[in-house]
Protein backbone atom coordinates (compact mmCIF):
# COMPACT_ATOMS: atom_id res chain seq x y z
CA UNK A 1 0.00 0.00 0.00
CA UNK A 2 1.56 3.09 -0.97
CA UNK A 3 2.08 6.47 1.96
CA UNK A 4 -0.55 8.16 -0.28
CA UNK A 5 -2.66 5.27 0.43
CA UNK A 6 -2.24 5.07 3.50
CA UNK A 7 -2.78 8.58 4.47
CA UNK A 8 -6.19 9.01 2.63
CA UNK A 9 -7.70 5.75 4.58
CA UNK A 10 -6.27 7.59 7.74
CA UNK A 11 -8.32 10.57 6.58
CA UNK A 12 -11.27 8.86 6.04
CA UNK A 13 -11.08 7.61 9.56
CA UNK A 14 -10.62 10.83 10.83
CA UNK A 15 -13.21 12.78 8.79
CA UNK A 16 -16.18 10.43 8.49
CA UNK A 17 -16.24 8.58 11.81
CA UNK A 18 -18.43 9.71 13.79
CA UNK A 19 -16.66 10.35 17.23
CA UNK A 20 -17.71 7.45 19.07
CA UNK A 21 -16.59 5.29 16.06
CA UNK A 22 -13.57 6.89 16.11
CA UNK A 23 -13.26 5.70 19.77
CA UNK A 24 -13.28 2.09 18.58
CA UNK A 25 -10.79 2.36 15.60
CA UNK A 26 -7.64 0.07 15.51
CA UNK A 27 -5.36 2.75 15.95
CA UNK A 28 -2.68 -0.21 17.12
CA UNK A 29 -0.94 -0.20 13.61
CA UNK A 30 -0.35 3.58 13.77
CA UNK A 31 3.08 5.33 13.65
CA UNK A 32 3.80 8.96 14.78
CA UNK A 33 6.71 9.89 13.19
CA UNK A 34 8.28 12.97 13.36
CA UNK A 35 9.97 14.63 10.11
CA UNK A 36 12.51 18.13 11.08
CA UNK A 37 11.84 21.21 9.31
CA UNK A 38 14.10 23.29 11.01
CA UNK A 39 16.22 23.77 14.17
CA UNK A 40 13.49 23.89 16.48
CA UNK A 41 10.77 22.31 14.18
CA UNK A 42 8.62 19.47 13.14
CA UNK A 43 6.12 18.20 11.39
CA UNK A 44 4.65 15.11 13.09
CA UNK A 45 2.31 12.68 11.10
CA UNK A 46 0.02 9.47 12.79
CA UNK A 47 -3.77 9.42 12.14
CA UNK A 48 -6.03 12.34 11.84
CA UNK A 49 -4.62 15.82 10.93
CA UNK A 50 -0.44 16.62 10.81
CA UNK A 51 0.79 17.85 13.83
CA UNK A 52 3.24 21.01 14.47
CA UNK A 53 5.68 21.16 16.91
CA UNK A 54 8.34 23.34 18.48
CA UNK A 55 11.03 21.89 20.62
CA UNK A 56 13.87 24.49 21.87
CA UNK A 57 15.52 25.79 25.41
CA UNK A 58 12.23 27.10 26.54
CA UNK A 59 9.10 25.10 26.07
CA UNK A 60 7.49 22.00 24.30
CA UNK A 61 4.62 23.57 22.22
CA UNK A 62 2.62 21.39 19.69
CA UNK A 63 -0.05 22.63 16.95
CA UNK A 64 -3.35 19.99 17.45
CA UNK A 65 -3.21 16.52 18.64
CA UNK A 66 -5.19 14.18 16.96
CA UNK A 67 -6.77 11.42 18.54
CA UNK A 68 -7.20 10.47 22.15
CA UNK A 69 -5.53 6.51 21.81
CA UNK A 70 -1.99 8.13 19.98
CA UNK A 71 -1.30 10.52 22.90
CA UNK A 72 1.46 7.80 24.08
CA UNK A 73 2.94 7.66 20.60
CA UNK A 74 2.85 11.27 20.21
CA UNK A 75 4.32 11.82 23.67
CA UNK A 76 7.11 8.43 23.00
CA UNK A 77 8.08 10.61 19.32
CA UNK A 78 8.29 14.42 21.22
CA UNK A 79 10.09 12.13 23.69
CA UNK A 80 12.84 11.41 21.23
CA UNK A 81 13.77 15.01 21.24
CA UNK A 82 13.36 16.71 24.50
CA UNK A 83 12.78 15.84 28.44
CA UNK A 84 10.21 18.46 28.81
CA UNK A 85 6.81 18.09 29.00
CA UNK A 86 4.20 19.46 26.35
CA UNK A 87 3.52 23.13 27.65
CA UNK A 88 1.41 24.25 25.09
CA UNK A 89 -1.03 23.09 22.66
CA UNK A 90 -2.31 25.06 19.80
CA UNK A 91 -6.12 23.39 18.31
CA UNK A 92 -6.16 24.66 14.35
CA UNK A 93 -9.98 24.06 14.42
CA UNK A 94 -12.39 22.17 16.58
CA UNK A 95 -12.68 18.58 14.75
CA UNK A 96 -11.97 15.73 16.59
CA UNK A 97 -9.11 14.46 14.82
CA UNK A 98 -7.26 17.45 15.48
CA UNK A 99 -8.42 17.78 19.28
CA UNK A 100 -9.16 14.20 20.35
CA UNK A 101 -5.76 14.14 22.82
CA UNK A 102 -6.88 17.76 24.45
CA UNK A 103 -7.94 15.81 27.92
CA UNK A 104 -5.17 13.73 28.01
CA UNK A 105 -2.77 16.83 27.34
CA UNK A 106 -4.44 19.27 29.28
CA UNK A 107 -4.65 16.43 32.42
CA UNK A 108 -1.09 16.18 32.07
CA UNK A 109 -0.64 20.19 32.40
CA UNK A 110 -0.45 21.57 28.97
CA UNK A 111 -2.01 24.84 28.44
CA UNK A 112 -4.81 24.63 25.85
CA UNK A 113 -4.96 27.65 23.34
CA UNK A 114 -7.52 27.94 20.24
CA UNK A 115 -10.10 30.78 18.88
CA UNK A 116 -13.02 30.89 20.92
CA UNK A 117 -15.36 29.05 18.73
CA UNK A 118 -13.24 26.22 18.78
CA UNK A 119 -14.14 26.44 22.93
CA UNK A 120 -17.62 26.90 22.17
CA UNK A 121 -18.04 24.16 19.43
CA UNK A 122 -16.12 21.20 21.45
CA UNK A 123 -18.49 22.73 24.63
CA UNK A 124 -21.80 21.41 22.75
CA UNK A 125 -22.94 19.10 20.68
CA UNK A 126 -22.25 19.61 17.15
CA UNK A 127 -23.79 18.02 14.08
CA UNK A 128 -22.44 17.91 10.49
CA UNK A 129 -24.97 18.24 8.09
CA UNK A 130 -22.62 16.89 4.94
CA UNK A 131 -21.30 14.11 6.97
CA UNK A 132 -24.76 13.28 9.32
CA UNK A 133 -21.96 13.01 11.82
CA UNK A 134 -22.96 14.27 15.39
CA UNK A 135 -20.19 14.39 18.00
CA UNK A 136 -21.21 15.25 21.93
CA UNK A 137 -19.68 17.48 23.96
CA UNK A 138 -16.40 17.40 25.19
CA UNK A 139 -15.53 16.92 28.69
CA UNK A 140 -14.26 20.02 30.88
CA UNK A 141 -10.60 19.15 30.69
CA UNK A 142 -10.65 18.60 26.81
CA UNK A 143 -11.84 22.55 26.47
CA UNK A 144 -9.05 25.73 25.49
CA UNK A 145 -8.52 27.38 28.31
CA UNK A 146 -6.97 30.50 27.01
CA UNK A 147 -9.16 31.25 23.82
CA UNK A 148 -8.42 34.18 21.21
CA UNK A 149 -10.17 36.32 18.87
CA UNK A 150 -8.11 37.49 16.29
CA UNK A 151 -4.48 36.70 16.67
CA UNK A 152 -1.95 35.43 19.54
CA UNK A 153 2.10 35.46 19.21
CA UNK A 154 4.04 33.00 21.49
CA UNK A 155 7.62 34.10 21.91
CA UNK A 156 9.66 31.12 22.57
CA UNK A 157 12.38 28.54 21.20
CA UNK A 158 13.74 31.49 19.84
CA UNK A 159 10.96 32.04 17.55
CA UNK A 160 8.16 34.43 17.07
CA UNK A 161 5.11 31.81 16.75
CA UNK A 162 2.19 33.65 15.41
CA UNK A 163 -1.19 32.29 15.93
CA UNK A 164 -4.06 33.59 13.64
CA UNK A 165 -7.48 33.42 13.32
CA UNK A 166 -8.64 33.01 9.38
CA UNK A 167 -12.82 33.76 9.27
CA UNK A 168 -15.15 31.61 8.04
CA UNK A 169 -12.92 28.85 6.36
CA UNK A 170 -12.86 24.95 7.09
CA UNK A 171 -15.46 26.20 10.42
CA UNK A 172 -15.88 29.58 11.98
CA UNK A 173 -12.69 28.98 14.40
CA UNK A 174 -9.85 28.38 12.51
CA UNK A 175 -6.17 29.33 13.04
CA UNK A 176 -2.95 29.25 10.86
CA UNK A 177 0.09 28.70 12.76
CA UNK A 178 3.65 30.97 11.34
CA UNK A 179 6.88 29.71 12.61
CA UNK A 180 8.47 33.05 11.76
CA UNK A 181 12.06 32.16 12.47
CA UNK A 182 12.03 28.73 11.84
CA UNK A 183 9.77 29.98 8.39
CA UNK A 184 7.33 27.29 8.72
CA UNK A 185 3.71 27.70 8.36
CA UNK A 186 0.95 25.33 9.74
CA UNK A 187 -2.36 26.05 7.91
CA UNK A 188 -4.82 23.67 9.48
CA UNK A 189 -7.81 21.96 7.54
CA UNK A 190 -7.54 25.49 5.30
CA UNK A 191 -5.24 23.12 3.21
CA UNK A 192 -5.78 20.07 2.17
CA UNK A 193 -2.67 18.85 -0.13
CA UNK A 194 -3.82 16.63 -2.89
CA UNK A 195 -7.54 15.86 -2.10
CA UNK A 196 -10.10 18.25 -2.48
CA UNK A 197 -10.51 19.70 1.28
CA UNK A 198 -13.86 19.38 3.12
CA UNK A 199 -15.58 22.46 4.40
CA UNK A 200 -17.87 22.16 7.46
CA UNK A 201 -20.66 24.66 6.27
CA UNK A 202 -22.26 23.86 9.85
CA UNK A 203 -19.25 24.70 11.28
CA UNK A 204 -19.37 28.29 9.42
CA UNK A 205 -16.92 27.33 6.25
CA UNK A 206 -17.35 29.26 3.18
CA UNK A 207 -15.44 28.37 0.25
CA UNK A 208 -14.95 32.12 -0.08
CA UNK A 209 -13.39 32.03 3.01
CA UNK A 210 -11.28 29.25 1.87
CA UNK A 211 -9.86 31.23 -0.86
CA UNK A 212 -9.99 34.21 1.86
CA UNK A 213 -7.79 32.25 4.21
CA UNK A 214 -5.17 30.68 1.56
CA UNK A 215 -4.32 33.78 0.31
CA UNK A 216 -3.67 34.71 3.94
CA UNK A 217 -1.22 32.00 3.90
CA UNK A 218 0.66 32.90 0.32
CA UNK A 219 0.91 36.41 1.89
CA UNK A 220 2.85 34.73 4.28
CA UNK A 221 4.81 31.98 3.29
CA UNK A 222 8.16 32.54 0.67
CA UNK A 223 9.38 30.05 -2.14
CA UNK A 224 11.41 28.37 1.26
CA UNK A 225 8.61 27.91 3.50
CA UNK A 226 7.71 24.37 4.61
CA UNK A 227 4.17 24.25 4.64
CA UNK A 228 1.91 21.84 6.81
CA UNK A 229 -1.26 21.05 6.01
CA UNK A 230 -4.20 19.87 8.07
CA UNK A 231 -4.14 16.73 5.50
CA UNK A 232 -1.93 15.63 3.19
CA UNK A 233 2.18 15.28 2.46
CA UNK A 234 4.30 18.45 3.55
CA UNK A 235 4.18 21.01 0.97
CA UNK A 236 5.70 23.76 -0.84
CA UNK A 237 4.21 27.77 -2.02
CA UNK A 238 3.78 26.50 -5.16
CA UNK A 239 1.40 23.50 -3.69
CA UNK A 240 -0.32 25.92 -2.15
CA UNK A 241 -1.04 28.30 -4.74
CA UNK A 242 -1.66 25.27 -6.79
CA UNK A 243 -4.98 24.23 -4.19
CA UNK A 244 -5.89 28.19 -4.36
CA UNK A 245 -6.07 28.12 -8.21
CA UNK A 246 -8.25 24.89 -7.89
CA UNK A 247 -10.45 26.27 -4.86
CA UNK A 248 -10.81 29.57 -7.13
CA UNK A 249 -12.04 27.63 -10.42
CA UNK A 250 -13.69 24.99 -9.27
CA UNK A 251 -15.97 27.77 -6.94
CA UNK A 252 -16.38 30.06 -9.94
CA UNK A 253 -17.62 27.26 -12.19
CA UNK A 254 -20.37 26.13 -9.61
CA UNK A 255 -20.74 29.73 -8.64
CA UNK A 256 -21.55 30.36 -11.88
CA UNK A 257 -23.91 27.45 -12.94
CA UNK A 258 -26.07 28.60 -9.74
CA UNK A 259 -26.68 32.24 -11.17
CA UNK A 260 -28.00 31.19 -14.64
CA UNK A 261 -30.30 28.83 -12.43
CA UNK A 262 -28.87 25.46 -13.46
CA UNK A 263 -29.64 22.30 -11.13
CA UNK A 264 -27.19 20.71 -8.80
CA UNK A 265 -27.58 17.50 -11.20
CA UNK A 266 -27.00 19.78 -14.32
CA UNK A 267 -23.38 20.88 -12.50
CA UNK A 268 -22.84 17.50 -11.55
CA UNK A 269 -23.35 16.24 -15.30
CA UNK A 270 -21.15 18.91 -16.88
CA UNK A 271 -18.04 17.52 -14.55
CA UNK A 272 -16.98 20.93 -13.39
CA UNK A 273 -13.48 19.15 -11.95
CA UNK A 274 -12.66 16.96 -14.77
CA UNK A 275 -9.27 18.69 -15.19
CA UNK A 276 -8.16 18.94 -11.48
CA UNK A 277 -9.24 15.37 -10.69
CA UNK A 278 -6.07 13.70 -11.87
CA UNK A 279 -4.38 15.31 -8.50
CA UNK A 280 -7.16 16.01 -6.24
CA UNK A 281 -10.12 13.57 -6.57
CA UNK A 282 -8.80 10.57 -5.37
CA UNK A 283 -9.02 11.74 -1.83
CA UNK A 284 -11.69 10.84 0.94
CA UNK A 285 -14.13 13.08 -0.80
CA UNK A 286 -14.59 11.94 -4.58
CA UNK A 287 -15.44 14.64 -7.30
CA UNK A 288 -18.86 14.30 -7.21
CA UNK A 289 -19.00 14.46 -3.43
CA UNK A 290 -17.03 18.02 -3.88
CA UNK A 291 -18.81 19.43 -6.13
CA UNK A 292 -22.31 18.23 -4.20
CA UNK A 293 -20.76 20.59 -1.08
CA UNK A 294 -19.57 23.36 -2.89
CA UNK A 295 -23.04 23.40 -3.83
CA UNK A 296 -24.64 23.20 -0.61
CA UNK A 297 -21.91 25.81 0.73
CA UNK A 298 -22.93 28.34 -1.93
CA UNK A 299 -26.69 28.60 -0.96
ZN1 LIG B 1 -11.22 19.59 10.01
Amino acid sequence: MSPFRVCILTLCVACLAPSALAQQQDFSKVQVKAEKLSATTYMLTGAGGNLGLSVGADAVFLVDDQFAPLTVRIKAEIAKLTKKPVRFVINTHWHFDHTGGNENFGKAGALIVAHENVRKRMSTEQFIEFLGMKTKADPPAALPVVTFTRDVTFHLNGDEIHVLHVPNAHTDGDAIVHFRSSDVLHMGDIFFNRLYPFIDTSSGGTIDGMIAAVDRGLDLASEKTKIIPGHGPLATKSDLKAYRDMLAAIGGRIKEAKQVGKSMQEVLAANPTADFDGVWGKGFLPPAKFVEMVWKNLK
